[in-house]
């Protein structure tokens, strides 16, 4: 029986990008395939749990929220689990279902793709992330899977975040034929290694992409961070 860890579940309000505010249910998954030095959603502990355990926690919040939404770490590190846990919650709600994924999985993502509304689908461009892996490959194929539904590509920026990156990202989603959203978001300050670009450059960035993609191109920092909630 496929099981996952979960670190942890509760309602509370999204803090990115053009679902900002909403009333959300999270649902966050242990562990993670990347190493961002920015991370700031890896707990240590977990609870490990069954399709129908999960499903039970789940529906315990009744209708409290507008989104499930199944984040991490990297939910599709899960992805056998979700495909059926995912078809069973489908099976007795409504809600749309938000995947918060950082993009490197696809072969992952087809699996539960036929279960997802929103995918809102991190760009973790090596200068700003400092994990130097090659992603463009498994990020291009990922797009090209999420474009089935409700696509937001974001990518986060520091000061350290390169014109290379941001031209690789835009050559993507230029790909993709289709109206999606895309999100500069600048980097939360965390310690000295850590720090927002200045306008100008996340401007120019923001103008790169709108110039060369034609799609809409939002520039939003962290909404739960400003306020100070979960
Ligand atoms: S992909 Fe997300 S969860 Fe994973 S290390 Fe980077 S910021 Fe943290």
């Amino acid at each position: 029986m496929e099981t996952a860890k979960v670190s942890e579940m509760f309602i509370s309000y999204q803090g990115e990008g053009p679902f900002a505010g909403s009333r959300q249910l999270f649902v966050r998954f242990y562990g993670c395939n990347r190493a961002c030095i920015y991370c700031d959603t890896l707990p240590e502990s977990y609870e490990t749990f069954t399709k129908d355990g999960l499903m039970r926690k789940v529906l315990g919040f009744k209708d409290a929220y507008n989104e499930l939404v199944v984040t991490g770490g990297e939910p599709l590190l899960f992805a056998d689990f979700l495909r059926q846990f995912l078809a069973c919650f489908k099976s007795f709600s409504e809600k749309a279902v938000y995947l918060e994924t950082n993009g490197t999985l696809p072969g992952e993502l087809s699996k539960v793709i036929d279960h997802v509304d929103i995918v809102a689908m991190d760009f973790k461009f090596p200068s700003s992330s400092g994990d130097t892996d090659d992603i463009w490959d498994a990020h291009e194929k990922f797009a090209e899977t999420a474009a089935q539904k409700e696509l937001i590509a974001k990518a986060v920026i520091t000061d350290r975040t390169t014109m290379d990156d941001v031209k690789h990202m835009a050559r993507i989603i230029r790909g993709i034929k289709k109206d999606l959203n895309v999100v500069l978001q600048p980097v939360t300050p965390m310690n000295a290694m850590i720090r927002e670009p200045d306008g100008e450059t996340l401007s120019g960035f923001a103008e790169y992409l709108k110039n060369t993609t034609e799609k809409d191109i939002m520039i939003l920092g962290q909404l739960h961070r400003c306020l100070g909630i979960r």
